[in-house]
């Protein structure tokens, strides 16, 4: 199995004003292709800190960083346009429609506007698409916010906390979503605190804790481990 990505030794201190704070500690994480991998950890565990650095928005202080074979940050301009990435709450206009969202920001991205409705498609909202955001939920957001993320057509799709605060009828949307997706190829990395998310949703997972990494692999065989109390980590 090929890795879509691979974290060795990743270490990030913050110069906080009450003095350095450690938020990775020689953390490693590795994704295989087509895999839905949750990125568990509590709050404050280093997942934001861990995608941000992924996607060249924050420096490490060391760590050898790769997406689909190639070193981040040196190759990121090569690997970027095979990432989709949602590391914070995107803001849309209200007044307008799913689809002239997502068009203007396929026209924004070069993108062919054939894109559209096969990213409506793959989220579910084709049937809603022409409603304005501001009368969605905030499933509905989220999955449109997802769609704005695959107008590139990513290999890899990395969400930052994309359950959070959805109802389980929004949870078991996002797994089916996640399903859809992998199962056209694609693999997507998403993080959560809740452990429950993480077993609907995922096939994989690394556990994060205090910046490193205290269990990894196939869902059920890690949360088996961590509710035996082998995997000593507190997690919702
Ligand atoms: P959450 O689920 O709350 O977003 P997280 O697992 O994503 O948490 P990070 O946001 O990566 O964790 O934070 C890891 C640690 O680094 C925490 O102790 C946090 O307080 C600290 N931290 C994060 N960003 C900064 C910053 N800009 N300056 C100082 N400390 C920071």
């Amino acid at each position: 199995m090929t890795a879509v990505l691979e974290i060795q030794g990743l270490t990030k201190t913050y110069r906080a004003r009450g003095g350095p704070r450690r938020a990775l500690d020689g953390f490693e994480m590795y994704v295989e292709a087509g895999q839905v991998h949750g990125f568990l950890g509590p709050n404050g565990s280093g997942k934001t800190t861990t995608l941000r650095t992924l996607l060249g928005l924050i420096r490490p202080d060391s760590g050898d960083l790769r997406i689909l074979g190639r070193p981040v940050p040196a190759e990121l301009p090569q690997v970027i346009a095979h990432v989709g990435a949602i590391v914070e709450s995107p803001q849309f206009f209200p007044h307008f429609s799913a689809r002239d969202t997502l068009s203007l920001l396929a026209d924004a991205g070069n993108l062919p506007q054939s894109r559209v409705d096969w990213a409506l498609e793959l989220v579910g909202l084709r049937d809603r698409a022409k409603e304005r955001v501001k009368t969605y939920s905030l499933g509905m957001k989220q999955r449109l916010a997802v769609a704005s993320a695959l107008l590139k057509q990513p290999k890899l799709l990395i969400l930052d906390e994309p359950a959070n605060g959805l109802d389980p009828g929004g949870i078991r949307e996002m797994r089916d979503m996640m399903a859809t997706l992998s199962a056209g190829g694609m693999t997507v990395v998403l993080s959560s605190h809740i452990l429950g998310e993480v077993q609907l949703i995922c096939d994989s997972v690394t556990i994060i804790s205090l910046g490193r990494r205290v269990a990894a692999g196939p869902v059920a065989e890690v949360l088996q481990a961590h509710s035996s109390g082998q995997v000593r980590v507190a997690l919702e």
